[in-house]
């Protein structure tokens, strides 16, 4: 069954343009999706907590602000929906973890400010694997999400929460985070487009940090355009992140039309059959929007960066180390849930043991293997040896070509339960995602076809760091040939 409703696909920008002009109330649009919310989320999923009263208020001052004449942001009165591991003031922050179970933050992350100043309206905090360990959002301690396309598959993950809401039209927008592939891989699976940004483009202030050398935050859409509305809403420099960067980026909006004529793409050789896993028609469907390019005046060629084989097993080391020192703040005394002991030792572990899920210990326990003295060289300092090469790979093709596309997610959505009871066939989703996550560069999904079993194919575009507007215009020439089929 698929819930996919033609009202799903209204624009964030038009919604924020009729608000602004009177023509449209915040309140009426956001019950709206509210309706659609209240008729299938039984059903999806998608959402840890929906905060209807506070957003009617946040509508409803949004609707006094038109009236009285205010200028007011490029969000105005769009609900969005945000991932459960960003911050929100006095608002349950979970993460999907029973460890923070009711857990209410003192502060609101930087990009939730900055949403609430674009004068969006907050719709609902959106579930997510436990703290963003997973691909299918199954490591939920909530219970998982389901793909809106065809609610017996996993929508993706970590964000698959967010991912499910923007296909099922309970929010034009959501916000996710993408530390190996959590926005791109989730938006390929719920034929929506996703962006992991540039590391340091999106403050992680308030984030709750995983593995804080990868982890960035970026916008789910329907189209490129709202994709990167929101994502200007939320960039920018900010002194609360030390990993900030102060440069100015050039608009992500201003020449989005400008096509492709002239540039230099590179397929990603390894990542078109060269790794294992990548299924025949994902392939196909990525040498066919190569083609779209081609065919718009781009010029297509195969390029290799062999460093990309090795990028899985380094994530799966740095990641979880990292991790393993960033989850060590749960220990029942300053945040959430606390399980008592005898001692105070006990008590840490006793409420780590209950409050982590499996999934989250499997990841402690590799990191904190991987850092220990006489591993640390072997694995840890080896994993970082290939995350260099990797950024030198990434220099050298730069240096000929404008981007790269390959695919997102090596195949369309799988069943639910079918990856659960084997680790290794869930971390290889993120064989195509990781590399941009490794060097810090930024990289978008955008829905581009379907496969076999009706569900979406989404196509990966990427760009070296700082150069989303040129990504931005990539994709939105695949988006419009994808419109004009
Ligand atoms: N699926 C990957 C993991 O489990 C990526 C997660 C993410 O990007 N947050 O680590």
């Amino acid at each position: 069954m698929s819930l996919i409703t033609p009202d799903s696909f209204v624009t964030a920008e038009s919604i924020a343009e009729k608000v602004k002009s009177g023509e449209w109330s915040a309140v009426e649009i956001l019950d709206k999706y509210l309706s659609q919310i209240e008729q299938h989320e039984s059903e999806v999923h998608a959402f840890n907590t929906v905060l209807e009263d506070e957003a009617r208020t946040a509508a409803r001052e949004t609707d006094k602000r038109v009236a009285a004449g205010e200028t007011l942001g490029p969000l105005a009165g769009v609900p969005v929906a945000v991932k459960d591991n960003l911050c929100t003031k006095g608002i349950p922050t979970t993460a999907s973890s029973r460890i923070l179970e009711n857990w209410k933050p003192p502060y609101d992350a930087t990009v939730v400010q900055k949403l609430f100043t674009a004068g969006a309206t907050l719709i609902g905090k959106t579930n997510m694997d436990e703290f963003a360990m997973g691909s299918s959002t199954e490591n939920s301690a909530f219970g998982p999400t389901r793909n809106p396309h065809d609610l017996s598959c996993v929508p993706g993950g970590s964000s698959g929460g967010s991912a499910a809401a923007v296909a099922a039209g309970f929010a034009p927008i959501s916000i996710g985070s993408d530390t190996g592939g959590s926005i791109r891989q989730p938006a390929s699976l719920c034929g929506v487009v996703g962006v992991k940004p540039t590391y340091g483009g999106v403050s992680r202030y308030g984030l709750l940090a995983f593995a804080s050398s990868l982890d960035q935050i970026g916008p789910f859409a329907n189209n490129v355009r709202d994709a990167a509305i929101v994502h200007e809403v939320i960039g920018g420099h900010d002194p609360k992140d030390s990993t900030s960067i102060s440069e100015p980026f050039p608009s992500f909006l201003d020449g989005l039309e400008h096509g492709v004529e002239g540039l230099k793409i590179g397929i990603i050789s390894e990542l078109m059959g060269g790794v294992e896993g990548i299924s025949p028609e994902v392939i196909e469907k990525t040498r066919q929007a190569a083609s779209v390019l081609s065919a718009n005046g781009a010029l297509i060629e195969e390029v290799s960066i062999p460093a990309s084989l090795y990028c899985l097993s380094a994530y799966y080391l740095i990641a979880p180390a990292e991790a393993s020192s960033n989850l060590s703040r749960y220990d029942g005394v300053r945040y959430g849930l606390r399980v008592q002991g005898e001692t105070l030792a006990e008590m840490n572990i006793n409420t780590r043991t209950d409050g982590f899920g499996n999934e989250v210990k499997r990841r402690i326990m590799l990191g904190t293997y991987a850092l220990s003295a006489g591993y640390y060289d072997a694995y840890y300092g080896k994993a970082l040896k290939v995350r260099r090469l990797l950024a030198q790979n990434f220099d050298e093709v730069y240096s000929q070509f404008d981007a790269l596309i390959s695919p997102t997610s090596p195949c369309t959505a799988f069943k639910l339960g079918e990856r659960t009871s084997d680790p290794m066939t869930m971390y290889v989703n993120d064989v195509c995602t990781i590399p941009s996550n490794l060097v810090g560069h930024p990289a978008i999904s955008i829905p581009f076809a379907s496969g076999n079993d009706g569900m979406p194919i989404g196509v990966q575009v990427l760009v070296p760091p700082m150069q989303e507007a040129l990504m931005y215009r990539i994709a939105s020439t695949l988006e419009s040939a994808k419109n004009d089929e």
